[in-house]
């Protein structure tokens, strides 16, 4: 989708230092970081969300490779054993802001709060 910038980004339209990379997804540091360690996790083809994505009969599929990937980043920047926090912003009300599919990877530090 050419206006996302997301998939900007993977067509290196605009530069941005990738952490991790597979056939499937991709990761990158988010820009405005909420804690020590915030990556996102991408996945390559673009759904706008996990609706869409289950439209197109990917959510199976999706929900094992982007999880693996999750936990090889969290490896990568060794926060593995100290812990992390992943999150989907879904729709509106869940504070997506960019409708490309992502998940958040927060760690490095004691998060605070929990949910909200
Ligand atoms: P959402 O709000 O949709 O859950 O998450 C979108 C995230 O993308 C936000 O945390 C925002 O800071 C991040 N973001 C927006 N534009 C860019 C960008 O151009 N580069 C990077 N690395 N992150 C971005
Ligand atoms: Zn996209």
């Amino acid at each position: 989708m050419s206006a996302c910038i997301f998939c900007k980004i993977l067509k290196k339209e605009i530069p941005s230092q990738i952490l991790f990379e597979n056939e499937n997804v991709f990761a990158i540091r988010d820009i405005q970081p909420q804690s020590k360690e915030h990556v996102l996790i991408i996945p390559k083809k673009h759904y706008s969300t996990l609706h869409e994505a289950e439209s197109y009969g990917e959510l199976e599929n999706l929900s094992k490779f982007w999880l693996s990937a999750a936990l090889e980043v969290s490896k990568q920047l060794k926060i593995d054993f100290s812990g992390y926090r992943l999150v989907i912003n879904q729709g509106e009300n869940g504070g997506q802001t960019v409708f490309h599919l992502h998940l958040h990877l927060l760690g490095g530090e004691r998060l605070s709060g929990k949910f909200v």
